[in-house]
C-alpha cells in the first residue's frame, strides 16, 4: 500500500501528490530483517532452553551433540567409543543468545 500526501495547487488549482511508497518500503524491509533475526534467535535460545545436550569427552574431535531422547536411546554411552555421554552445559550460549536479543530490541531501525 502506498501512502501519499494531497496538497493543492492554489494558483493552478491541481492536486500534487507526494508518494512515500519507497520510503515505507525501505521501512519494511527493515523492519522484516529485524524481525526475522529476532525470531531466528528466539528460535534457536528456545531450542538450547528446552534441549539437554550430552556429547562424548573422550571423542574430543566429535562435535555430535545428543539431546535427550537421543542419549537415552544409547543408554548415555558414546556410540563410537562407549565412554559415558557427558550433560553439557549450554548455558553460555544461551547467555550468548539472550545478549544478542536484547541488542537487536534495542536498536531502534530510524532512517530519518
Ligand atoms: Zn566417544
Amino acid at each position: 500500500m502506498a501512502q501519499f500526501r494531497r496538497i493543492r495547487d492554489k494558483s493552478t488549482g491541481w492536486f500534487i501528490y507526494y508518494w512515500w511508497h519507497e520510503f515505507d518500503y525501505l521501512e519494511e524491509i527493515l523492519n522484516e530483517k529485524k524481525k526475522f533475526v529476532d525470531t531466528k534467535l528466539r528460535e534457536r535460545l528456545r531450542f538450547e532452553v528446552d534441549n539437554y545436550f550430552f556429547l562424548c569427552k573422550n571423542c574430543q574431535t566429535s562435535k555430535t551433540k545428543y539431546n535427550f531422547d537421543d542419549a537415552f536411546e544409547l543408554n548415555f554411552r558414546c556410540p563410537d567409543c562407549g565412554s559415558p555421554l557427558v550433560a553439557q552445559d549450554n548455558q553460555k550460549i544461551i547467555d550468548v543468545l539472550k545478549n544478542r536479543l536484547a541488542v537487536t530490541q534495542k536498536f531502534k531501525i530510524s532512517i530519518n
